[in-house]
């Protein structure tokens, strides 16, 4: 059982009571309690605390509170809260009744505090007013009279080599989370004796399980089919499944509203055969050959890498093209990926051009090659003519797989990682050194942080021209497998 109540640990008890327990419980399974961080996770985790870091900046009078023991910690806070101490703290730490909570900036404003919360997000949204909120209860239990509350966002306005202080946009949040807070407060005991409690709360089937990561050792754990996999089951229809004691899709009854999408998942499972649209082939046929697989990794960070590119720009790094002549028959792979210490969407661009010539189809999996490739018209007003013509050439594979094709297998999804294990089970990302984008993501920008040694950069420019390869290729059999259907 943990000692404390944390903020995450109260705001997932406020959503599911069961949760909130096992939370606390530290009753996790395996999968969870052991994950180690993937390489985007450590890559967010180090941009947070650079963040935190360069806000610290803008108050030279804090002082930190940097031990991490939580009871040093908050007898520290005790002491330097007095009436004398330090105008501003950073890291200040209360525990209150079993609640724990840590202030990122706390300052002086007379007999009063500002309370001032720092994060990576750009704009604002009710999770980070509830962040802020809880932080104000457990401040305001502790005794202390918080007059202010704030947010400390990424500045969109800020540009590489620009000072701290332009890097924040502070929002001014006292009114929205004074009432989000006296809201927390009439759920203080009945978290604190819940989450505490002997016994684990029944859990209750609510629309946050299909996000939750214990519901497969939770209400998911050996249920096969379940309504979940329906895709966009609105709030109401789980609802109205629960109250029928319906949690599998073979369960549903037949006069139940369904949208046709939803219909005919029910029925590829009930069936067992996926469910094949008369119209799949001649959506097929519209392929003009020879074609263009095409897919781009990009990378999103919130302090920019390059000149002139503002907060969470998203930056192309590379592409993979397959060319076939015709299905399942492919001459040419190419690869392109950029060089990560100088931003190379020009370059990239050029080459793209000079990759997809031709006037067969670009196929790729989802809109996402299309926004790119729009985003590098917008940028680059010369090239504008012909990368426009590129997207003309597009065909959405994704979109005919939706609308056409649905394996009782792909649990909803269509996704390339939920169609591929589907239709070609011997193909996997398991093997590769890089197995997602994310990873992809972290992995370039690191690079282009400089963390590793040239030796390394050339063997992860090999991992991600690997994975980033595996996605064309993938679609390529897709074709082939959805052509024999
Ligand atoms: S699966 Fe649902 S009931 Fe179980 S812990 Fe998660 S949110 Fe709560």
């Amino acid at each position: 059982m943990k000692e404390t109540i944390s903020k995450n640990l109260f705001l997932n008890a406020l959503v599911c009571p069961t949760l909130g327990w096992r939370l606390r419980a530290d009753d996790l399974p395996d999968g969870v309690a052991s994950k180690s961080p993937t390489l985007a996770d450590q890559f967010r985790m180090e941009q947070g605390v650079e963040i935190g870091r360069r806000a610290r900046q803008l108050f030279p009078d804090g002082v930190l509170i940097s031990t991490p023991n939580l009871s040093r910690a908050a007898a520290e806070t005790a002491k330097l809260v007095r009436a004398v101490g330090p105008p501003v703290l950073f890291e200040a730490t209360f525990v209150v009744d079993g609640y724990a909570a840590k202030a990122d900036v706390l300052r002086r404003i007379g007999d009063s505090w500002h309370l001032i919360e720092v994060k990576s997000n750009v704009n604002l949204k009710q999770e980070l007013i509830d962040d802020v909120a809880y932080t104000l209860m457990v401040l305001s239990r502790a005794g202390l009279t918080v007059s202010k509350a704030s947010l400390l966002l990424i500045s969109k306005d800020f540009r590489l080599g620009m000072e701290d202080a332009k890097l924040f946009a502070e929002y001014n949040c006292t009114q929205d989370a004074l009432v989000r807070s006296s809201e927390f407060q009439s759920c203080w005991d009945t978290i604190r004796d819940g989450t505490s409690a002997a016994g684990m709360p029944e859990p209750t089937l609510i629309p946050a399980c299909k996000g939750c990561e214990l519901f497969s050792d939770c209400l998911g754990k050996g249920i096969e089919n379940h309504i979940f996999d329906i895709p966009r089951l609105s709030p109401r229809k789980v609802d109205a499944l629960t109250q029928l004691g319906v949690v599998r899709i073979e369960a549903i009854p037949q006069d139940f509203e369904l949208t046709a999408i939803q219909a005919r998942v029910r029925q590829a499972v009930v069936t067992g055969r996926p469910w094949v649209s008369p119209n799949l082939r001649e959506q097929l046929n519209a392929i003009r050959w020879p074609a263009h697989y095409l897919d781009f990794e990009t990378m999103m960070t919130a302090l920019p890498l390059y000149p002139d590119t503002a907060p969470y720009t998203q930056i192309p790094t590379q592409y993979s093209i397959h060319k076939c002549t015709a299905v399942g028959e492919i001459p040419s792979h190419v690869p392109y990926i950029c060089d990560p210490t100088l931003d190379s969407r020009r370059d990239l661009a050029q080459r793209l051009i000079a990759d997809l010539q031709g006037g067969g189809s670009i196929i790729t999996y989802s809109n996402f090659e299309k926004t790119t490739i729009n985003g590098l018209a917008t940028l680059f007003p010369d090239m504008a003519g012909k990368l426009s013509g590129l997207t003309q050439r597009i065909f959405n594979l994704e979109a005919v797989i939706r609308d056409h094709y649905y394996h009782p297998a792909f649990r909803g999804r269509t996704s390339v990682k939920a169609t591929l294990p589907a239709l070609l089970p011997g193909m996997s990302y398991d093997t590769l050194n890089i197995k997602g984008g994310d990873s992809a993501s972290a992995a370039f920008a690191m690079m282009a942080l400089g963390r590793y040694s040239e030796e390394e950069v050339e063997k992860l420019k090999e991992d991600l021209t690997a994975y980033c390869g595996q996605d064309t290729l993938a679609m390529v059999k897709l074709v082939e497998r959805l052509s024999e259907a």
